[in-house]
């Protein structure tokens, strides 16, 4: 799979995503990405991206052409119609359902804004998938751009080794994962729930339905509502 990601600050992007699992991928091949600097493109002699908004108001608006010219080169180089997001604070809250769907994908083009935002105009030619990373403003599409690469990175098949796998993950079946614990055994006189000692798959698998289904509860009930519980599930969480 891969990813054009169109910015006004292309080492942001680069930055994180040279690091670890995701670094591993592209340098392994499974995925690879590229950084598309908009300023490249732009036509204005002063190098100029951005504008005053018509209307008058706070802020900057990034201008349609050298973001339209960066779409159209990535666009071209895409192996067909490509999907192409932009990362805003006014679209639909990204999900790991969301993440996945991405991942079937060969290409992905994600827009980052910046300053006040971009010309409509353009979003409405480009745009296919409004995305946002949560109910709060930043001040530019890099990071959650980051944030979305590396979620749908994570689900495209090989890019996890096995020990890293994504299966029992929190989402996965509507619930929040358990928790975890590693060496030592005890930590500041806190022991291991000594279920995880016993060597007793079954039990240990019991012990994490019922921790996840009690997290879930406790910290996102919301989720409850389309989990996939079984009745067993519904016993615990004394639903009936
Ligand atoms: N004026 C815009 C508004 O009120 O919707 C916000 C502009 S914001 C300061 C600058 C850029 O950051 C946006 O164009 C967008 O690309 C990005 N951004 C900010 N918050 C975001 C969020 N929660 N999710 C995704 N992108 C976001």
């Amino acid at each position: 799979m891969k990813f054009y990601i169109l910015t006004l600050f292309p080492e942001m992007i680069e930055n994180v995503l040279g690091t670890s699992i995701i670094g591993r991928a592209v340098e392994r091949g499974m995925i690879s990405y590229e950084a598309i600097n908009i300023r490249d493109f732009t036509l204005d002699k002063h190098k100029k991206v951005d504008d005053y908004p018509y209307g008058g108001g706070a802020g900057m608006v990034m201008q349609a052409q050298p973001i339209y010219d960066a779409w159209e080169s990535a666009a071209r180089r895409a192996d067909g119609p490509v999907r192409t997001v932009y990362l805003t604070p006014q679209g639909e809250t990204f999900s790991q359902a969301k993440a996945k769907e991405f991942a079937l994908e060969e290409d992905l083009i994600l827009l980052c804004g910046h300053y006040e935002g971009v010309d409509e105009r353009v979003l409405e030619e480009i745009v296919t998938d409004y995305i946002s990373i949560g109910d709060y403003v930043l001040t530019g599409g890099e990071l959650p751009a980051v944030v979305v690469v590396d979620a749908v990175s994570r689900m495209v098949p090989g890019v996890l080794s096995n020990r890293e796998s994504g299966e029992t993950e929190s989402f996965e079946d509507g619930l929040l994962e358990y928790p975890q614990y590693s060496r030592p055994e005890v930590w500041h006189d806190r022991a291991v729930p000594p279920i995880l000692l016993s060597g007793n798959h079954q039990k240990v698998d019991e012990w994490r339905r019922q921790q996840s289904l009690f997290r879930t509860r406790e910290r996102r009930p919301d989720l409850l509502k389309t989990a996939h519980l079984t009745e067993k599930d519904k016993k615990y969480l004394n639903f009936e």
